[in-house]
């Protein structure tokens, strides 16, 4: 049985980011891919924000890794030439009462650290984006978008230059984990059996049913899998918008929001359905309800504007009714396996995190918990 140092499972952003992470420390990595290509799950299936980590929950994982990693991430990708621009988004009040709620928006970005939040009144508003109907903004100026694919590209090819090997088409399948030692087996074309000292589970949206493959790792520290697909629409008229536009945010959701790709081409979406599967068929009776939300801030948007787009399936770990959840991002003090690091719950903000998740799972590995090897800082 051939003996590799770490085995990352998933070649998703977050997988990728923590390959790059380990190889550059000098660890000899493989990573194994159920699918053809890297990317091709939820990593290609989002919004492609760069969140500033506006509205969790101060002190929680998915608060600190944003902040952390979005700053990471401008610097990675003006390092790496990378397509991305920090556009900006507007958070837009249509009634008095959402403009109330504004004050305690900005109060929860600045309790995590986002401090460039911005008040405007209607009028002012309107100077930035002239077609906007609001009576009071927000506008965050560190909010952006990224090539997710051109980012994802770029941490593969640090990761192949740091050593790291891919092995695509190649399924883990099961493992087990005894006496400090765990040994894999992957299937696919050539199915190979691989002895680790560190396993890493970042197979997003199969992370908990991987997990409860692994002989030795206790089922109650595996969390139950939940879906909630959001639908996108895309718009065949010119949104006359430079800024991404949401709307004050509602119980469950952040609202149909609008989002520009690096072209100027605006979508909308995602919202949240519940689903039993994973399913990324667009659900086209929703888009009935696109319109009236959207044009609340956007009242121009013609008739027949929006068609089907994709969708993509946010990894829950928490049930409907629960509304918020945070990243779990467990380690062998966790569920007691030495040499195991699950990753569940890497829903949005986790492209935007990758980088600081990636550091995040380096201090558990005892490589340091920044981003570049040798930086210590979270
Ligand atoms: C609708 C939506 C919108 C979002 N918008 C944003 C946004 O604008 N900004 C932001 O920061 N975040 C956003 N996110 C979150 C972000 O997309 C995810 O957090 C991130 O892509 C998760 O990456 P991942 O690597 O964990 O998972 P994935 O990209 O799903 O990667 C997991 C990989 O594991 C592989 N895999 C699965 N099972 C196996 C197996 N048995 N063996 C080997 N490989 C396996 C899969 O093939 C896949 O490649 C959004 C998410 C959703 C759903």
């Amino acid at each position: 049985m051939d003996q590799i140092d770490c085995i990352v499972i998933g070649a998703g952003v977050v997988g990728l980011a923590i390959a790059r992470r380990l190889a550059r420390a000098g660890r000899e990595v493989i990573v194994l891919e159920a699918a053809s290509d890297i990317g091709t799950g939820t990593s290609s299936r989002n919004s492609e924000v760069i969140h500033a980590g506006i509205y969790y929950a101060a002190g929680s994982l998915m608060a600190r890794h944003c902040v952390a990693g979005r700053r990471s991430l401008y610097r990675f990708c003006e390092s790496h030439g990378v397509g991305h621009r920090r556009c900006g988004k507007l958070i837009v009040a249509t009634t008095a009462e959402e403009g109330d709620k504004l004050a305690s928006i900005r109060a929860r970005a600045a309790a995590n650290g986002v401090a460039d939040l911005e008040e405007l009144d209607g009028a002012a508003a309107r100077r930035l984006e002239p077609a906007l109907n609001c009576t009071a903004a927000l506008l965050s100026p560190s909010t952006g978008i990224v090539d997710s694919h051109g980012y994802m590209l770029a941490l593969r090819g640090d990761a192949e230059a740091a050593g790291a090997a891919f092995a695509f088409n190649t399924p883990f399948e099961r493992a087990r984990a005894e006496r400090g030692a765990i040994t894999v087996e992957a299937g696919g074309e050539t199915p190979m059996t691989l002895g680790c000292r560190l396993l890493i589970n970042a197979a997003g949206l199969h992370a908990p049913a991987l997990a409860r493959t692994i002989v030795g790792m206790p089922a109650d520290k595996v969390p139950t899998a939940y879906y909630a697909k959001g639908n996108y629409f895309s718009c065949s008229a010119r949104a006359p918008f430079s800024h991404l536009i949401y709307p004050v945010p509602e119980p469950g959701g952040l609202g149909v929001h609008l989002t520009l790709d690096l072209g100027g081409q605006a979508k909308f979406g995602p919202d949240v359905e519940w689903v039993d599967d994973i399913d990324y068929e667009v659900d086209t009776s929703r888009m009935a309800r696109f319109y009236p939300a959207i044009r609340r801030y956007w009242p121009a948007l013609p008739d027949g504007a929006l068609a089907p787009g994709y969708a993509g399936v946010r990894p829950k770990i928490v049930p409907s009714a629960v509304a918020v959840q945070d990243f779990v991002i467990q380690g062998p003090a966790d569920h007691g396996v030495a040499g195991l690091i699950n990753l569940f719950g890497i829903e949005s903000p986790g492209l935007t995190a990758s980088l600081a998740i990636a550091g995040h799972v380096g201090g558990l590995a005892g490589i340091g918990a920044g981003d570049e090897p040798g930086d210590l800082a979270s």
